[in-house]
Order: C-alpha cells, then structure tokens, then sequence
C-alpha cells in the first residue's frame, strides 16, 4: 500500500479500512534492542510466530551502545554474588529499591523484579551471557576489567544503608573493556535466530492498527518506502526505546532536561512507542523524569574531595552515585552560578589519564584564601565549609551530609579546583526514564487504567523500574528491559486470538 497521506503515530489506522495485509503474525515487535530481544525469545518459546521490526539496519539499540551492568540479586543471591561471599534478600532488594524510588516507583513491578532476579539472572546464563564470579572492589562507573560484581548505585552511601543492608548488585558481562552493551546484543541476536524469528531490519513503524472495538490488531511498518500493514493476531510489543533523542518531546515532557545536556542513546531514541501507544489510547507515566549524570569518577580519588556551589558551600555526600550527583547539581543547585570539585593533589591523581567528566581545572592554590580567589568565591566561604570539613573528617565523620567513613580524610594545600558548571566544559549526559504506563505483564494501560487489548511494551518506552537519576544505580534500566520484555513476549504469546 502506498499512501499518499503521511501516516501519524497520533493517528491509528483503522482495520476495516484495510484491505489487505502484508503480514501475518502472532506477535509484532517493534524494536530490537534488549526489550525487544528478550520479548521475541520468551514469544517464539511460548510457540507463537513473531515478527520483529528495526528501524535500523542491525539490532542492538541503546542496549548494544550502553555498559549492560544488569541490577540482579535477593533471593539467596546470584552465583556471583554468592561466590564473591555475599548472600542476598529479596526483602532487602526491594527496600532498597523502594528508597531509591519513593512515592514514584511502582511497587507491582519492583515486586515482580526483584522476585524473580535470580531466575533472570538464570536465564541470561542459559542463553551463553557470562558472568565471571568475581567482583571488581574500587568505586567505578562501568567495570574496564572482566570482573563481574560491583557496587552500582548508592547502596553504600546515606541515606540509603539505613533504609537497606549495602549489596552489590551490577552484574558486568565477562569481557574486557567497555564492551558489555555488544556482547550482550550478540547473545541475544543469535538467540533471536535460533529460534526462527522474522527480523525486519530498515522497518520502521509508524502507526498501530486498530479494529473497531478499539483493539490493537497490527502495526504500519515502513519497508523501502512503501507502507505495509502487518496484522498481529496476538498483539503488537512496543520496544522502541526512550525520547531522549527528540528535542520537542524533551522540551514538553521533561523540560527541566531541556538545558543543554548531553542526550545518550541512539537515533532511534525519538519516542515513536510512546507516540504511537499515545495514539491509541495509552496513558504515560513519570515522563518528566530522565536520567542524568556528573561522571567525576574514575579517578575514585576524587571521591575525597567536596562539591561545592557559587557559595562555597557543599550540597551533598560526594560518595553518592553520580546519577545522584548530576540530578542533585542539576536541580537543586539551579540557580547556582557555578559548581566546583574541590581537591588537593592525591585527589586529582589521575584526573588527567581517566576520566569521563571533561571539566577545566577552575583554579588552584597553596591557600585556601587563593584558591578562594581563583574561584571569585565570597570572601571565607570555601575556608568556612574547608576547615570544617577537615576538623570533621580527620575523626572520619561528616555531620552535615554524612560521607562515609571510606571517603572522608582532610584535603590538604596545595588545592585544585575542577569546574563542573553545566555548559562549562563537564560532561552531563541524559536519557529519559518515562514512558508508557504498563502492568508487569507488559499490557499497556490507559487513561483510565484499564488494559489496552493487544498492546503491551517494555524497556524504556514504558516507564520501568528506574524512575529517577536520584535513585538510579548502573544495570537498572538493561536490567528492566530485558527483564520485562521477557515477560511482554510471554504475555503477548499467551493471549488468546
Ligand atoms: C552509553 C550508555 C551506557 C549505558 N549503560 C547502561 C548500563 O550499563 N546498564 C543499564 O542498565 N543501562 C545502561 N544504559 C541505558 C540502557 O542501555 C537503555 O536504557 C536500555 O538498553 C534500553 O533498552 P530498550 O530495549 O528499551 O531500547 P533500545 O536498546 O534502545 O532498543 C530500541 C530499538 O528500537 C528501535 N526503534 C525505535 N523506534 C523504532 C520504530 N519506530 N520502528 C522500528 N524500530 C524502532 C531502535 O532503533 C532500537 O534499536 C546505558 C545507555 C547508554 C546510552
């Protein structure tokens, strides 16, 4: 079919006005990411016929261009985190997570998630994902080494030990280098294959089908220019990823992001799932929330130094992860002209050879008073919030923001000061985190919260697990992904035609 009015995600096609399919299938996927994957494998298990459809010309997605840490454990703990010495709760994880999310998290998913994290983490391995069993111990952002178990969000820094006994729960593939997000994407790809999925690669969906009771029967698919209506007896799985990559969506539903940060992800990013479940009905949840992030670490040593803003004055435990960082600088440091990383000379160690921030060096000095004058600071603040924070950590506490211990030891002259304003030099990556409304099942809801027949989604097209930066730690958002596509493709498979 070649039609000559531009079909709109915000405009379903009608069934009835359809005079032919192209395709007939089961399950129609949209997006061959990790969501999208893992939907396929559990649909084409569950016996159905599936056919997968990719913008681009190879899968992958973001999940093949991200580190794919992957949040797993409670039940007793993974192998890994068994063999690393640690034994997991479930109850535990979910408090955990429950603090990281607060008020935003949806507890039917958190449950499921953490439920059943050891039998994903099972599945993954069954499918050739390796883990080696052991865990990499310095504070890192992504693991360079094959070591497997590390500390990915905030586990261990306040308020959160209180709320959760600290249990490393990223799971990094075992390879080398920053080089899970591939490996992960090849696993599954292969896994795909195996099982005689139909994968449409240059397929761009446009639109959902709908019947005249309102139910999603298919989906308008772009193939070499022309329109083609593939019907889906048991459902359409929207995996398309987040909207990160669509300035005018960003600027209407996350406008706080809307500031000049660094978006993260791939081209296919636009938010076309969410449009076109909109299209139909669907209701969106936490669409304001985005992840971001001030990477000051590696180097660790970093760790020990203190943030400060355009009063000299500290905001936060610098031991927390730095998606709390960046959401904590981004928000509640608003109006503050500039924000600073105060250190001395084994804090900086090795800025220069490692680092993903790209902040400037602001200003140095062999005194307080100097380097408070290289950083036009008033007059005593930074020696006001310096020698308290010294006395303090020289007995290994903080009082005021409650760094742990393991990061606490006076910083000592000469000082150096990195510059990590937002548009001045320092890296402020972001992707978005809300998405549309679904049950765990994958089933997507409406505006009124009743499930939409024949449409279901996961990953970041739906709003998951991660709900905020603030709470945010590595490996929950491939973690959700492939997780709930899995249960997606389960679902879509079972229902009845
Ligand atoms: C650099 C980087 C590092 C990261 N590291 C981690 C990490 O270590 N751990 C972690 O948990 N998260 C990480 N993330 C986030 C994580 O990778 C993503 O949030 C997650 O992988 C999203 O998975 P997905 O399946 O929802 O989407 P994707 O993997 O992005 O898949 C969506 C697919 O849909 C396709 N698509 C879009 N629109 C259409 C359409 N209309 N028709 C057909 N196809 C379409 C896209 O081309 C894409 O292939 C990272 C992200 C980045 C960018």
């Amino acid at each position: 079919m070649n039609s000559s009015n531009k079909t709109s995600p915000s405009h379903p096609r009608l069934s009835s006005d359809i005079n032919h399919w192209d395709i007939d299938t089961d399950v129609a996927i949209i997006g061959f990411g990790g969501a999208g994957a893992c939907a396929a494998i559990e649909a084409a298990d569950a016996g159905a016929k599936v056919d997968l459809f990719e913008l681009a010309s190879a899968s992958g997605g973001s999940t093949a261009l991200s580190s794919a840490e992957i949040y797993m454990g409670g039940n007793g703990g993974t192998a890994v985190q068994q063999a690393c010495g640690y034994s997991d709760d479930t109850e535990n994880m979910l408090s955990y997570l429950r603090a990281c999310f607060g008020n935003q998290a949806d507890e039917a998913k958190l449950r499921s998630y953490c439920e059943n994290s050891l039998n994903h983490y099972q599945w993954l391995t069954g499918l050739g994902v390796p883990f080696k069993m052991s865990e990499l111990k310095e504070r890192a952002i992504m693991a360079l080494t094959d070591d497997c178990l590390l500390y990915t969000g905030n586990e261990k820094a306040y308020p959160f030990p209180e709320a959760a006994q600290p249990i490393p729960r990223g799971h990094n593939l075992e390879i080398e280098g920053d080089n899970g997000g591939p490996l992960l994407m090849k696993i599954l790809t292969e896994a795909v294959a195996d099982r005689g999925v139909n994968v449409h690669y240059e397929s761009r969906a446009l639109t959902l089908i709908i019947d005249d009771n309102q139910e999603v029967v298919g989906v308008v698919v772009r193939v070499d220019q022309e329109e083609i209506n593939v019907r889906a007896r048991r459902g359409v799985i929207l995996c398309a990823g987040g909207f990160c990559m669509n300035e005018e969506m960003v600027r209407k539903y996350a406008p706080t992001f809307d500031c000049g940060l660094t978006p993260i992800g791939n081209p296919g990013d636009t938010g076309s799932g969410i449009l076109m479940g909109q299209g139909v009905g669907a209701a969106t949840v936490n669409m304001h929330e985005c992840f971001v992030s001030l990477p000051y670490y590696p180097p660790s040593s970093l760790t020990y130094g203190i943030l400060i803003n355009d009063k000299g004055q500290r905001f936060i435990n610098e031991d927390c992860y730095h998606g709390r960082v960046g959401y904590n600088t981004l928000l509640e440091q608003r109006n503050s002209k500039r924000i600073y990383l105060v250190t001395d000379v084994a804090g900086y160690g090795d800025y220069e050879k490692m680092s993903y921030l790209g902040a400037q060096v602001a200003g140095t000095g062999d005194t307080i008073e100097e380097l408070e004058g290289e950083l036009e600071l008033p007059a005593g603040s930074l020696d006001y919030t310096l020698s308290s924070y010294n006395r303090h950590a020289a007995e290994g506490q903080d009082p005021s923001y409650h760094k742990s211990a393991e990061w606490l030891r006076p910083i000592e002259a000469p000082y150096v000061a990195l510059d990590c304003t937002l548009g001045r030099g320092p890296f402020y990556p972001f992707f978005t985190l809300g998405g549309l409304d679904s049950l765990p099942t994958g089933e997507v809801l409406n505006t009124g919260g009743e499930v939409i027949a024949g449409l279901y989604a996961a990953g970041r097209t739906t709003a998951g697990i991660p709900r905020t930066a603030s709470g945010y730690a590595s490996g929950m958002s491939v973690g959700d992904a492939t997780y709930f596509g899995r249960l997606a493709g389960q679902t879509a498979a079972k229902r009845d035609c």
